[in-house]
């Protein structure tokens, strides 16, 4: 189940997040994944704008959200140290929602594979800068309330993406299926089931 975050911080209807020593090129795929979040947010009015903040999250304030790299073995802190594990070559990112048992969302902590890799004709290499937005994206989706198992088949959100390499990195896309047919990504799709899924943690 979707859960919403803190009265306080959805009353804001901000998240507020900040890039855990994030360098290129996950900075501009962030980034830009953060853009566009926020002008789709505006035009399906989901209620919620991402913010960047220079503050680190700790256990009493800071940002909402801590966003870093991993590959393997990922460490986070908040009420005690823990850790998680990503696949650092994948095409799917990690975002740990924290709360209590029942509770509210208090703290979030997004990990992206640190070096997503693509096969193409020509062999393995790193995936180009739009299938890192649109593996941004999503965690940016899960950073609103939404679990794993909340998951969207025929949009961003589709929990089992696969890749189709282009014959240049900039044309590398996801690809999903919908319906029997494969859609490619970018640009984003965003449907209106996922939208449905945002909006009421956000009210
Ligand atoms: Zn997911």
């Amino acid at each position: 189940m979707a859960i919403a975050w803190t009265d306080t911080i959805k009353q804001s209807h901000h998240l507020t997040y900040f890039l855990n020593s994030v360098t290129e090129p996950w900075l501009s795929a962030a980034q830009d994944a953060v853009r566009e979040f926020n002008a789709l947010s505006r035009r399906y009015q989901l209620g919620v704008t991402y913010v960047e903040t220079g503050d680190a999250p700790t256990d009493t304030g800071g940002a909402s959200i801590g966003i870093a790299t991993a590959s393997g073995t990922a460490t986070f802190a908040y009420a005690g140290s823990h850790r998680t594990t990503v696949n650092g070559t994948g095409l799917t990112g990690s975002t740990l929602l924290i709360s209590t048992p029942g509770g509210p969302i208090e703290k979030a902590f997004m990990f992206l594979p640190s070096r997503p890799l693509i096969n193409t004709p020509r062999g393995q290499r790193a995936a180009g800068a739009g299938v890192m937005k649109v593996i941004a994206f999503h965690e940016l989706i899960h950073g609103c309330g939404l679990h794993n198992r909340d998951h969207t088949p025929d949009d961003v959100f589709n929990g089992f993406p696969t890749a189709d390499g282009g014959s240049r990195p900039s044309q590398d896309r996801i690809e999903i299926m919908v319906r029997g047919q494969y859609r490619f990504m970018p640009p984003i799709l965003l449907s209106a089931t996922t939208v449905g899924k945002i909006v009421p943690l956000w009210r």
